[in-house]
Formats: C-alpha cells, sequence, structure tokens
C-alpha cells in the first residue's frame, strides 16, 4: 500500500506509544503506525532557522523544522489564529486583516512544501490537516508534486456570508480546489462549503457529487472526527488518583457536579455558561449548596490579545458569582486555569454528575465525546450540550441547548441535575451508538479510503 505523508501545524514525535491529548494526534498516529509513513510540521520552536530534522520511531518518521521569528508571528500568531481562527468561528469581530500577515501564511505554506517536496515519493499519499494550511496542496501543485493529497478542517466552515469577509478569501480558498478531497466536521461545514464553491468560485456540482472549479475537480465529504470509547471508559475506571475534595461538604456528604473542560478560548462560551450557572442558582434555590462547577480551563495562545482580554473577562465573573453566592461550607464555582492530564480528566468525568459543553461554536467538541464515554453505564451522567458543537449532529440525545440562552440553559442544567436513572440511561445507550458507529478508526479510515478510491489530481480543460 502506498505510503502516508501527513502535514499538521505542530508534530510532537511520539515516544512509547505516548499520545498526547486530542483526537488529530491519536488518529493520525494510529494510522502512520498502520502502514508507515512521515509525520512533517513544525517543532513548536520559535527563532530558528527553518532546517528539518529528522527523527524515526518504529516505522514513522518524523520531520520537523523551526519557525523564525517573522513566519510564526505572520503564519500562525497572525493569519491563522487572529484572522481565520475567530471568522471561521463566527467572530467577525474579534478577526483583525494584515496583508503582510496573509502574505506571511502564503511564505511559510510554499517554505514547508519545499521542504517536504526532496522527501516524497511519486505514490505517497498526503494528508493535509487545519487551517493553517489551506494553501498547501496549491504549493505542492506549483512544484510540481502531482500526488495525491486530501485536507481536513478540524474547525467549522462558516457561511458564504462570513466567509467572504476574509478580504483575501478568493485568493485564498480557490487554493482549496487543489486538494483531491477535502474532508469536513459535519455536513452544514460542508454545505456552506459547496455554496461558496458555487457562488464565489462559479463551480458546479456533477452527478456523482464531485465539484469542478478554478479548472479542477474535487471531492468534499464528511468526517466526524470521534475517541475511541472503550479506551475511554477502561481510563475512567482505571481512575485511582485523588478524590477531589471538590463535590462534598464538611461533613462528608456528597454533592452533585457540573464538569466542564476547555482551552481557554472566547468560542467556548464560558462567559455565558458562568452566567447560566448563576442563574440556575437564583431561579431554583434548592440546588444552592447541593451543586458544584467544575471548570478545568488551560490556557491557550497566551500571546494573542483576544485570548488575553477574554481570562480577564472570565476571572472577573468568576469571582463575581463566587463572590455573591459562596459560603465559608460551599464554593459554587472552581475555575482550574490549568490543564489536567487525561486519565485524571477521565476520571472526573466519570464522578460528575452533569457534563457542561456549551461553545457558541466548535468544529467537533471531543470533551462532549469523551464525557459520554466515561459515563458508568449503570448510573450515567448526563451531557448538556450546545447546538453549535459539531457533535450535537451526533449526539441529539443529549440536552440540546442554545448557548445565546442563559436562562434556557440554566433550565436545562436543572433538568439535567434532576433527570430521573432510566432517561439517564436511554440518553446514555442512544449516545454510545453514535460514538460507536463514528469513532475515530472510522474516521482516520473512511477519509483515506475515499482519498485513495478518488482518483488523483485531475486538471479539467474547459
Ligand atoms: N484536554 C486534556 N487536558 C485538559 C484539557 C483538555 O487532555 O486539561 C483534552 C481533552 O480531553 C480533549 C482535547 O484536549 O481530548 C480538546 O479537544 P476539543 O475538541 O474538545 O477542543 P479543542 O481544544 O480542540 O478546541
Amino acid at each position: 500500500m502506498s505510503r502516508l505523508v501527513v502535514i499538521s501545524n505542530r508534530v510532537a514525535p511520539i515516544r512509547e506509544g505516548k499520545v498526547a491529548a486530542g483526537g488529530l494526534a491519536v488518529g493520525v498516529y494510529d494510522a502512520l503506525r498502520q502502514n508507515g509513513g512521515i509525520w512533517f510540521g513544525w517543532n513548536g520552536e520559535v527563532g530558528q532557522n527553518p532546517e528539518t530534522a529528522c527523527e524515526s520511531a518504529g516505522n514513522i518518521t518524523y520531520v520537523t523544522l523551526g519557525l523564525s521569528k517573522p513566519d510564526y508571528n505572520e503564519y500562525y500568531r497572525g493569519f491563522s489564529n487572529a484572522t481565520l481562527w475567530p471568522i471561521f468561528h463566527y467572530r467577525i469581530d474579534l478577526a483583525r486583516y494584515s496583508r503582510a500577515e496573509y502574505l506571511g501564511y502564503r511564505r511559510v505554506n510554499a517554505m514547508l512544501a519545499e521542504k517536504l517536496k526532496p522527501l516524497l515519493r511519486p505514490d505517497d499519499i498526503l494528508w493535509v490537516h487545519d487551517y493553517h494550511l489551506i494553501p498547501f496542496a496549491a504549493a505542492c501543485r506549483q512544484l510540481g508534486i502531482g500526488n495525491r493529497i486530501g485536507f481536513f478542517l478540524h474547525i467549522p466552515f462558516p457561511t458564504t456570508e462570513v466567509l467572504t469577509t476574509v478580504p483575501p478569501h478568493r485568493d485564498l480558498f480557490q487554493t482549496l480546489c487543489d486538494y483531491d478531497l477535502i474532508g469536513f466536521q459535519t455536513e452544514s461545514d460542508r454545505m456552506a462549503f459547496q455554496d461558496y464553491v458555487c457562488r464565489e468560485l462559479d463551480g458546479l456540482i456533477g452527478t456523482d457529487g464531485s465539484l469542478t472549479a478554478c479548472g479542477r475537480n474535487f471531492r468534499a465529504g464528511v468526517y466526524p472526527i470521534g475517541v475511541m470509547p472503550d479506551e475511554i471508559r477502561r481510563l475512567a475506571d482505571s481512575y485511582r488518583g485523588r478524590r477531589p475534595m471538590i463535590g462534598r461538604t464538611a461533613e462528608g456528604k456528597l454533592r452533585k457536579t457540573l464538569i466542564s473542560v476547555d482551552r481557554l478560548d472566547y468560542s467556548k462560551g464560558l462567559v455565558e455558561r458562568f452566567l447560566a450557572y448563576e442563574q440556575l442558582l437564583e431561579h431554583y434555590p434548592e440546588h444552592r449548596r447541593n451543586v458544584e462547577l467544575i471548570q478545568i480551563a488551560p490556557t491557550s495562545r497566551t500571546d494573542v490579545k483576544t485570548y488575553q482580554a477574554i481570562r480577564k473577562q472570565l476571572e472577573t465573573v468568576a469571582g463575581h458569582v463566587n463572590g455573591r453566592l459562596a459560603d465559608l461550607d460551599w464554593m459554587p464555582l472552581h475555575y482550574l486555569n490549568k490543564s489536567l492530564e487525561r486519565r485524571t480528566l477521565m476520571g472526573l468525568f466519570r464522578t460528575a454528575n452533569v457534563g457542561l459543553v456549551t461553545p457558541l461554536r466548535d468544529g467537533m467538541n471531543l470533551v462532549a465525546k469523551e464525557y459520554v464515554a466515561a459515563q458508568n453505564p449503570a448510573d450515567p451522567g448526563v451531557l448538556v450540550l450546545s447546538r453549535f458543537a459539531g457533535a450535537a449532529h451526533e449526539l441529539g440525545a443529549a440536552l440540546i441547548v442554545n448557548p445565546y440562552d442563559c436562562l434556557g440553559m440554566a433550565e436545562a442544567m436543572d433538568r439535567a441535575l434532576r433527570m430521573p436513572l432510566e432517561e439517564r440511561k436511554e440518553r446514555y445507550e442512544d449516545m454510545m451508538r453514535a460514538l460507536r458507529a463514528a469513532d475515530l478508526d472510522a474516521w482516520r479510515d473512511n477519509f483515506l479510503r475515499d482519498l485513495r478510491t478518488f482518483g488523483r489530481h485531475r486538471v479539467v480543460t474547459a
């Protein structure tokens, strides 16, 4: 079988099977281990000359390189995370645009393609990940690389009206046509992409479902990223770490807990969630002293301004909720600004009565799936899930909420806290069926099968 070459923004070599958290790393690592291949990308260092370094472990070769300071600022911190990320998450108000940063983004993509080229064999298949690397295939084609290249977008694909706010949108998004297959998390994302291609790139949809635009014929498909439910259940079962002090009264009586885990990002709806929790305690006083919300929020992209602002705002709101409602023997909100190890997290999910996953916009949200998979089947907790998380397309048996409706979220929390065992079990089993039907293996296998099936890069002559 042809060799797989994975290209992602960040590559952290995996030693002795120890995979960092996150679906991308786990899914990609397994695919590479099966057939052998290359994992290519940035090593996370800034200020280095972009010289590639190779490291092999088993049948995987990690090829990584550092970025210079201007490359990092323009490609990563600038255009990727201060333009594309907010716009793709419907936050035009938080986006900024600088032509210099866009040119830097294009320049780094071209540089990465050049560095990869000498390592490629003619029958390798290339799998490119996420919004940092949209023009990567176009840069490869410019260098005469004719291999099959697939792209998977881990974040939402916004509607045409929103996407066209990216000033160089046509220049950028026409480069997507240089891929053979483009994968999305949900059907809504795929439809938004198709709409953009038809309206802005004069594209056509063929009878076989393929798309033709900019002189290229290519496909778009839906491949929701999943988790490995059995592995998560085992981790949750085996967690024997510290039992948190949270969730107990001074006398040791159990309190009900709600848990949320998110990178500290404005797309995650943390402020809205804290305010909804306050509403819960206000409108349903019977929950006071009987519930606690644990929010795990590791910081992220701390050198991007909007991330510093959201952190300040959250600290204010968390302080406000606790200052107003806490008592000597009860702290309603536990806000932890740190990351936890995967096993600890799965153990916490298992003990929490409610999983609160309420992003304003999210490509998928793996935490929602992990929370469900970690539950005890005999006494499962309840998932409260935003309709704007990709996961809501599969987990319709969760309590679906609109994160912009503060009172509606408080009502859903109340309902979750009171839900009888029979209903909890029914909903849990329904969601577990969905998790098994589209697990992490299915995500990877279906994408790679389609990329291998749907022919080589095809140039269409008018
Ligand atoms: N995670 C973790 N420790 C933490 C916080 C998060 O291991 O302290 C993991 C979490 O279990 C999940 C991933 O990080 O697998 C986050 O993925 P998700 O799709 O929910 O959000 P993203 O951060 O990709 O936007």
